[in-house]
C-alpha cells in the first residue's frame, strides 16, 4: 500500500491534464483496503483505474483509490467453456490477449481498449458489436458504503449502453476488485459489425481464426483512434444518442446519408461522429484541443491544454450539434 498527499494525476489519465489529488492511496489487496478504511471511510471519493475514461476539469479535493492487483486464474472448464478470473488491477488488453492467445472465444473484438480490467464493466465497454457483459458472470468487489465484500451477478449490474450500476447509482461507491467471465472454447466469432466485414472482404469467414480477429481490430482501432501515449484523448467522448422513427424520418427527410443503428421498436442510435462532423466540427481546433481529424467522436489535447480547457471545447462541440440537429449530446468520458 502506498498513501500520497497533493499528488499529481496528470501520468494518470489519458487526457494528459494537470490536477492534483488531495490524497491517493494505492492498494495491493482488498483486506489492505477494509483496514486501513476501518474507522474512516472518505465521503469525497473517486476510484481511478487507468484514467482512460476521465477529464479532471480541476484538482480534486479528496481521496483517489488505486486499486492495483493483477493476475488472471482458471476458475473452471469443460470442454466447451472456460470460467476465468481476473483481478481488477490486471490490464485489459492483456485479458483479451491471453484468452485470443488460448483460442477462448468471446472478447476477441475488445481489442486494445485500453485500461484495467475492475473498469471494463463500469460502463459496459464495447467494440465491434460485443460488450463486456455478453462475457460476465459476476463482479466481485468491496461495498465502500458497509465496507464489506460482496459480488454482484451480472444480471444485477445494470447494463446498458456505456453504462451500469457502477456509472450510476453506486458509481464510486462499489470497488471492483475481480471480475469473472465465461468464455466459448468452441469456435464462435462475430464478424457481423461492418468495420470487420469491410476488413475481412472476399475471404471465407469460415476460415477466419481469433488471432486475425484481434490483428483486424487492432489495425482498424489504429488506423482511427490516436494513440493517447503520442496525443492525449480518452477514445469517445461522447456517447451516439437515440432518436424515435419520427426524428429518424424527419432527419432522413433532410439527410438522405444520415447512417442509423436499429436498437428495439421504434427506437434508433444515430452516429455522434456524424452529427459532429455535419455540424462542421470535424479537425475544429481552439488552442490545444481539436477535434480528430480520423475520428470526431474523440476530443484530443495536442499538447499542455488543461482539463477546463477541454470540457469548455466538448461543451461548444454540444451546443453547436444540439443547435444544429436539436439532438443533446451526452458525455461517454467521466467529468471530474
Ligand atoms: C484511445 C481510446 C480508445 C477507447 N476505446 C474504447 C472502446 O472502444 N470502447 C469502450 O467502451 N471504451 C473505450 N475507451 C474508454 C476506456 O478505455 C474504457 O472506458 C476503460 O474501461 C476505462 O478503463 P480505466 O481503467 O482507464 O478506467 P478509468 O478511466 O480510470 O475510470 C473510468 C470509470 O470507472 C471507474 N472505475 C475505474 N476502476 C474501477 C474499479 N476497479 N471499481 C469501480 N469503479 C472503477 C472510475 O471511477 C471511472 O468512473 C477508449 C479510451 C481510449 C483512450
Amino acid at each position: 500500500m502506498k498513501h500520497h498527499f497533493n499528488f499529481s494525476l496528470k501520468n494518470y489519465n489519458t487526457f494528459g491534464v494537470e490536477s492534483v489529488a488531495r490524497e491517493l492511496i494505492e492498494f495491493d489487496e482488498e483486506e489492505e483496503l477494509l483496514k486501513f478504511f476501518r474507522d474512516n471511510i472518505p465521503e469525497n471519493k473517486l476510484i481511478l483505474g487507468g484514467g482512460s475514461n476521465i477529464l479532471f476539469t480541476k484538482d480534486f479535493e479528496g481521496t483517489v483509490i488505486h486499486y492495483k492487483k493483477k493476475g488472471i486464474e482458471i476458475l473452471s472448464e469443460d470442454d466447451n467453456e472456460i470460467i476465468l478470473r481476473s483481478h481488477a488491477g490486471e490490464d485489459w488488453d492483456a485479458l483479451v490477449e491471453f484468452s485470443v492467445q488460448n483460442n477462448w472465444y468471446g472478447i476477441e473484438n475488445l481489442s486494445l481498449i485500453p485500461g484495467t480490467v475492475g473498469a471494463a464493466p463500469v460502463q459496459n465497454i464495447g467494440a465491434y458489436g460485443v460488450e463486456m457483459k455478453d462475457c460476465l458472470i459476476e463482479v466481485e468487489g468491496v461495498s465502500l458504503l458497509e465496507l464489506k465484500k460482496e459480488i454482484l451477478p451480472a444480471a444485477k449490474c445494470n447494463f446498458g449502453y456505456r453504462t451500469s450500476i457502477f456509472k450510476e447509482k453506486l458509481k464510486n461507491q462499489f470497488l471492483i476488485t475481480a471480475v469473472v467471465i465465461k468464455l466459448s472454447k468452441t469456435k464462435k466469432l462475430n464478424l457481423d459489425y461492418r468495420a470487420l466485414r469491410d476488413y475481412f472482404q472476399g475471404r471465407n469467414f469460415e476460415e477466419i481464426d481469433i488471432n486475425e480477429v484481434r490483428k483486424g481490430v487492432i489495425e482498424i482501432r489504429q488506423s482511427k483512434l490516436p494513440n493517447p501515449s503520442e496525443l492525449g484523448n480518452a477514445g469517445s467522448f461522447f456517447k451516439n444518442p437515440v432518436i424515435d422513427e419520427e426524428r429518424l424520418s424527419y432527419f432522413q427527410s433532410l439527410y438522405r446519408d444520415i447512417p442509423y443503428h436499429k436498437i428495439g421498436e421504434a427506437i434508433y442510435k444515430v452516429p455522434a461522429a456524424w452529427l459532429i462532423e455535419k455540424a462542421g466540427l470535424k479537425g475544429k481546433r481552439i488552442g490545444n484541443v481539436d477535434v480528430h481529424k480520423n475520428q470526431a467522436l474523440v476530443i484530443v489535447n495536442y499538447g499542455d491544454a488543461t482539463g477546463k480547457e477541454i470540457i469548455d471545447f466538448a461543451e461548444m462541440v454540444k451546443n453547436t450539434v444540439n443547435e444544429k440537429f436539436g439532438i443533446k449530446l451526452e458525455y461517454e468520458v467521466n467529468i471530474i
